[in-house]
């Protein structure tokens, strides 16, 4: 039976093998922030494209952008951002620890959002039976107070003349910035999606458990832009879809959920919300958020919209987003520029949005826990990595059997003809059975090994990692293989 996987052996296996390090490890390392090695560069790469390649490639009716990490601070005040996104922190009197107020529950699932200010506020008024997670005390806490999420940056290089930018905490802003843009622009017709991948930061009050949340991180976002009325439909679809994304990866069925949010979780302008959940070795076993899924409504359109009637007030201001409100919507502000006419309706209407916001990160470290196995080959423990092939970092390693009688020549050249197809790896170093344990714990689907038999008929042993059944294989078919066997 397969272990129970503990987060220490995949943080130790990551830095063993070179999936995963500490950030700025040489100076003692930064808190939260990581790096990926030459595995998990791949590993992740991997992750990004599978996004990619079924949320937008797959599809016709989804088109991809790529925004700039600093906007326009305007854009921060429309999306509410800049004065609510906030956590609702409070610090221990006895150890001076600050915990995130909606984190300090009772309980050991650990859903918690980041919630609006408002309703934050209100859930912090029970203190008095909260325990500190750091020293354990029972409701000795400072009063509750927000802590901005979102880092600052000065662009300009004058001090009287520079200002101040924010850098993104969420990608999904740049989508509803070019709205217009990708209207304009291409021939999509609603419904359709816009979707984007890129790096996010935020503040983050308590981090924790590897790269599960760190203070800069990727997300992929889908903005999927539908007619009011048919939003409900579009919502169960995105749901089922986003679902059988991570099923369809190899994630294992009992490990995954769906969570509904209720009622009084919901952000004011939702309609519906609900966490893909993935239970993680971490805290008790705890069920956690891979991705936030959510009926928006027309929220962030208009508020934009209501951002551009306001941008003279920002000029007057000298950009200072705190003495500025938003401009109330005009009678007419269905003729705004985030406003679509269907042209077969003959009507006009501020689209519905649909967002699956999953985190590329998240769903790395969900992929790696879920792959994570221990068997046994040859009365030895072997640590192997069961990864989809579509994710493994390295598809096929090539061997020689021994390094002479022209071995390695041949296994050179069938590296060379194979890496132009897919990431390959060449190995000729000690013992054949330590290079495919090597292999096992990379995650590598295929080992392919030139060995005396080689030459007499050009036929080479292919060795799966799962099974560790081998077959003889004309090297010319090589490529036909694994292209069927990967499905890449
Ligand atoms: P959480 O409750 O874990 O703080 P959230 O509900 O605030 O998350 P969203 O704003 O919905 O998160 O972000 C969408 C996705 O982006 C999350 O599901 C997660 O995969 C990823 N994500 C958000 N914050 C972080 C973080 N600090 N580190 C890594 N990934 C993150």
């Amino acid at each position: 039976m397969a272990k129970i996987t503990k987060l220490d052996d995949i943080v130790s296996l990551c830095k063993r093998r070179g999936f995963i390090f500490q950030s700025s490890e040489i100076y003692g390392g930064l808190a939260s922030c990581y790096d990926y090695g030459p595995l998990g560069a791949e590993l992740k790469r991997n992750v990004r494209n599978a996004w990619w390649k079924s949320t937008v490639q797959m599809r016709d009716d989804v088109v991809g952008l790529d925004c700039s990490i600093l906007m326009h601070p305007l854009v921060w005040k429309a999306s509410g951002h800049a004065d609510k996104f906030a956590d609702i922190i409070a610090e221990c009197k006895k150890c001076n620890t600050r915990s995130r107020v909606d984190h300090l529950k009772n309980h050991t699932e650990e859903h918690a959002a980041h919630v609006p200010v408002e309703t934050a506020m209100a859930d912090a008024k029970n203190l008095s039976k909260k325990v500190c997670p750091a020293c354990g005390t029972i409701g000795q806490f400072t009063d509750p107070m927000p802590f901005r999420l979102m880092f600052e940056t000065k662009m300009g290089a004058n001090a009287d003349d520079s200002m101040t930018l924010f850098l993104r905490p969420e990608t999904a802003q740049g989508i509803f910035a070019n709205f217009r843009n990708v209207l304009d622009s291409t021939r999509v017709k609603i419904p359709f999606g816009i979707a984007q991948i890129g790096k996010s930061f935020r503040n983050e009050v308590t981090t924790k458990a590897f790269i599960f949340r760190t203070r800069e991180f990727e997300q992929a976002e889908l903005e999927f832009f539908c007619e009011p009325g048919t939003d409900d439909e579009w919502f169960a679809r995105w749901k089922e879809i986003r679902f059988n994304w991570y099923i369809g990866l190899g994630i294992k069925k009992e490990n995954l959920r769906m969570r509904e949010h209720s009622k009084d979780e919901l952000a004011h302008y939702a309609k519906g919300c609900v966490d893909v959940e993935y239970k993680f070795p971490f805290g008790s076993g705890d069920w956690q958020e891979l991705e936030g899924i959510a009926n928006r409504t027309d929220f962030d359109l208009r508020q934009h919209q209501r951002g551009i009637r306001t941008l003279n007030d920002w000029f007057e201001k000298n950009g200072d987003l705190s003495k500025i409100s938003l401009k109330e919507e005009a009678e007419d502000w269905l003729k705004g520029p985030l406003s679509y006419f269907d042209e077969e309706k003959k009507r006009r209407f501020v689209p519905y949005v649909i967002e699956p916001s999953a985190g590329i990160d998240r769903s790395t470290l969900a992929f790696l826990v879920d792959a994570y196995d221990e068997d046994e080959a040859n009365g030895e423990i072997r640590n192997v990595l069961r990864f989809h092939p579509a994710l493994a970092p390295i598809k096929a390693a090539i061997f020689p059997l021994v390094k002479k009688d022209g071995m390695p020549e041949i296994a050179m050249k069938i590296y060379d003809d194979l890496k132009k197809y897919f990431t390959c790896f060449y190995d000729e170093k000690g013992a054949v059975g330590r290079r495919y344990r090597r292999q096992d714990e990379a995650g590598t689907p295929y080992c392919i090994t030139v060995d005396g038999q080689t030459k007499e008929d050009d036929t080479v042993t292919v060795r799966q990692r799962d099974s560790m059944k081998q077959e003889r294989i004309a090297v010319g078919q090589l490529k036909n293989y694994l292209r069927e066997k990967l499905d890449v």
